[in-house]
């Protein structure tokens, strides 16, 4: 099938092209982001291909829909960036990737936290300065501390595993679903308010969606436990960035591992070390000595590449088949979660 591909670095294309080796597609690669104004790029393409930040809002979808395009296919797990009730009427099928390397990104999870808490990057840069001096780099045992594990799906369910398993932690945990084989390797459930109120470290890896977006705000953090460490590697508007400031400052918040932010799709992904950023909230949560902040790298390893693009071609090849779409979604999706 004819692919419009857009939000593509040298990285994607090299897997892209690789998988599809065996699948044949004529794969078209647009560095831009797809928006309204890139729109015109994907006139006459059957299929567009997109990634995290690409918004397809209701006029685009229609813009796509109106040039002859009947196929979205997300190169990622997350759907929340696609009017899925739009492009539902407009006769767009949207398929995804959702499942391509939960290992890549839990294992980030545990990486990130370990680097925050231990003090790393500050202990590394200190070292390359020939500072040896250990002050301001105390960290704490992770063993017999409480874990919050918000959505215990794909990544989330290895994230409980191996803070319970690996380090010994307590670990607690609020899904709708509750895993019995979490629960038997003594994983607890409970409410959402005691899960975030108890929390040593609270780690997020539900969806966003309605019910989810800004699941850390003002109040929750409030109720936290003073001095809680606070990872999300899911998306970013799952916290509210102005909060978070004001729970650091306070020193209500202990550290902040982020790999996600509510604006990124502004930041992320491009070299912008030459331009002078404008989002002051992004800007003041990088002064703060206890929080690291990485651009949206957790899925970013060799095992996940190919999988993303193993998958995201097959989806293509079954939509140009007529095959039934294993991976499709629906606004159905967004309602159940
Ligand atoms: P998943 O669908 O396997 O698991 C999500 C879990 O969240 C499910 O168990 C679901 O029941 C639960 N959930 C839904 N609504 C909830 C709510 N209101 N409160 C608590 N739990 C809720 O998804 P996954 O593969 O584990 O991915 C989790 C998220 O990670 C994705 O939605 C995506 O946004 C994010 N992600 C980020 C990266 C990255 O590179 N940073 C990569 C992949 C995925």
């Amino acid at each position: 099938m004819r692919v419009a591909v857009f939000s593509t670095k040298p990285y994607d294309r090299q897997y892209l092209a690789e998988a599809n080796s065996a699948f044949g597609h004529d794969l078209v690669f647009f560095e831009p982001k797809l928006d309204i104004s890139t729109a015109p790029l994907a006139d006459g393409f059957p299929a567009v291909c997109v990634f995290v930040n690409d918004r397809l809002d209701r006029d685009l979808l229609a813009h796509l829909a109106a040039s002859g395009t009947s196929l979205v296919a997300l190169r990622c797990a997350g759907f929340n960036n696609v009017d899925l009730v739009a492009a539902g009427e407009l006769g767009i099928d949207v398929v995804r990737v959702p499942a391509y390397s939960p290992h890549a990104v839990a294992e980030f999870t545990v990486a990130l936290l370990l680097a925050l808490d231990r003090r790393i990057p500050r202990a590394w840069a200190r070292v390359r300065d020939n500072n040896f001096a250990l002050d301001g780099l105390i960290g704490h045992d992770l063993f017999g501390k409480t874990v919050g594990v918000v959505g215990t799906g794909r990544i989330g369910g290895l994230v409980a595993r191996c803070f319970k398993l690996g380090f010994g932690c307590r670990v607690l945990a609020f899904d709708q679903w509750q895993d019995p084989a979490l629960v038997d390797i003594g994983v607890e459930f409970g409410a959402l308010d005691d899960v975030m109120a108890a929390a040593d470290i609270l780690t997020l890896h539900c969806p966003l969606t309605p019910a989810t977006h800004h699941l850390v705000n003002a109040a929750t953090i409030e109720r936290a436990k003073p001095g809680f460490l606070l990872v999300n590697t899911s998306r970013g508007a799952l916290i509210d960035a102005e909060a978070l400031v004001e729970g650091l400052k306070s020193g209500k918040v202990g550290g902040v591992a982020l790999d996600v932010y509510e604006q990124e799709a502004d930041l992320f992904f491009e070299d912008l070390s030459n331009e002078i950023i404008q989002d002051d909230v992004f800007q003041r949560l990088l002064t703060f000595p206890n929080v690291l902040v990485t651009g949206h790298q957790a899925f970013f390893t060799g095992d996940a590449l190919r999988a993303i693009s193993d998958t995201t071609l097959r989806n293509i090849a079954a939509a140009e088949a007529g095959d039934a779409l294993e991976n499709v979604v629906a606004a159905e999706s967004v309602r159940a979660a």
